[in-house]
């Protein structure tokens, strides 16, 4: 057992978001060293539980079954205050010599594979394939390996961390696993936060944000011979995608939109009574999401009043609905966190490059709490398809890296 602190401790003074990363001296720590070497030799049994969680079903709103799974392992491996809170996300306290800082490392439980989908894992040498199985069942189970060689080694933290296998990361789950975190479960209890998903060695440090609607258009509806001259619901729609498509946006930050899907009407010489579409816009640069959601709102409206106007009988109605609303933000290159993010990598003997994506750590970014996602080693393939694959060679480094990233920020 030896504790960690001293000049490392430094590095985190309170809130600071710059100072020396002394991840290098965690590597002299006779319990981190011990830990480093076992995720390396236990990187079967990672595997073993990775191929385990991944053939429980997990689609977004129905992950119980894979949460109790990791529950129950959270406990056997002797986490403390084991717990599911109201949203699904399964917790479970390493405590530290103080309770805080408090670092939360975090992998997601769901996929985008629904109801029965064959969840069988194939092995073929070292390749493994089945659906999720980098995305996100490599993260759970290094999640686990963390905490499992974290405890054989005995690694002691000045701060305290918790382990979270969180709900709702996928499409539609629109981030509703770490909005129930951040928000009530440990709402203000959160110091910083790393969350474990995909594959190689990475760190992503810009949030992605987007705001995805289905708009739908009303109308009497009526005969198309008989009613004609009645204000009709695809015609406003038609409208607004005219609009939407001369949309101006930025090129940096990339910001986009696209009207994905339309759908609607009753019959070929019906006027409809109702058309939908769905929209998806995107940034990184929440004011930059928050003008093209603006210039979007304004194009539909702008198409409404203007079929309204050329027919004047009947009137259409819109419903612009979110359903899905993913925050924007970033946590600057030379914040601690990033830079320790980059340091252990290096610590390692390996290279992590910065990058941007739409993970759960769009939400504390958008919080201002330091946050970043990092892979879980190995190689992906595929990821959200049916033939996703996963490489095991040299797998264990995602989980040395998660390891001793932990160790570093949980200070
Ligand atoms: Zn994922």
């Amino acid at each position: 057992m030896a504790a960690l602190g001293g000049a490392a401790a430094a590095v985190w003074a309170q809130g600071s978001q710059t100072g020396p990363v002394a991840v290098p001296d965690l590597l002299q720590n006779t319990a981190v060293k011990a830990a480093i070497a076992g995720a390396k030799a236990s990187e079967a049994q990672t595997i073993e539980d990775q191929i385990r969680f991944c053939e429980i079903p997990a689609p977004s709103f129905k992950e119980e079954m894979r949460g109790a799974e990791l529950k129950r392992v959270f406990q056997e491996l002797g986490l403390e205050n084991v717990r599911v809170d109201k949203a699904g996300n399964v917790l479970g306290d390493y405590p530290g010599a103080a309770p805080r800082p408090r670092f939360v490392i975090a992998a997601h439980l769901d996929t985008v594979f629904p109801e029965g989908t064959n969840v069988k894992v194939k092995r073929d040498g070292h390749v493994l394939r089945g659906p999720g199985i980098g995305d996100d069942c490599r993260g759970l189970a290094v999640l686990v390996g963390v905490v499992r060689e974290m405890k054989k080694a005995h690694v002691q933290t000045p701060g305290s961390i918790t382990f979270v296998a969180n709900v709702g990361e996928e499409g539609l789950g629109d981030l509703r696993g770490v909005k129930e975190l951040f928000n009530t479960t440990l709402k203000d209890q959160i110091d910083r936060f790393v969350s474990i998903d995909g594959t190689g060695v990475h760190v992503t440090n810009v949030a992605v944000g987007s705001h995805r609607y289905r708009v739908t258009f009303k109308g009497p509806g009526g005969h198309s011979f008989g009613a004609f001259g009645m204000v009709n619901p695809m015609g406003a729609m038609g409208r607004a995608i005219a609009k939407i498509q001369e949309m101006q946006v930025p090129k940096q930050p990339k910001t986009t939109f696209n009207v994905g899907r339309v759908g609607g009407g009753t019959s070929v010489n019906s006027i409809p009574f109702e058309g939908w579409m769905e929209v998806d816009m995107r940034s990184s640069d929440p004011a930059a999401l928050a003008a093209v959601d603006a210039n979007f709102q304004k194009a539909v409206d702008q198409a409404v009043a203007e079929e309204n106007q050329r027919w004047g009988r009947g009137t259409i109605t819109v419903v612009k609905e979110l359903v899905g609303d993913r925050p924007a933000g970033s946590t600057p290159e030379n914040s601690a966190i990033v830079r320790t993010g980059l340091a252990a990598a290096t610590a390692l003997g390996f290279n992590a490059n910065l990058g941007e994506g739409s993970t759960d750590s769009n939400l504390p970014m958008s919080l201002k709490i330091p946050a970043v996602t990092i892979g879980a080693g190995g190689r992906g393939s595929n990821a959200h398809a049916l033939d996703e694959s996963f490489d095991t060679t040299d797998a264990w480094m995602g989980t040395q890296y998660a390891l001793l990233l932990t160790v570093a920020l949980a200070r």
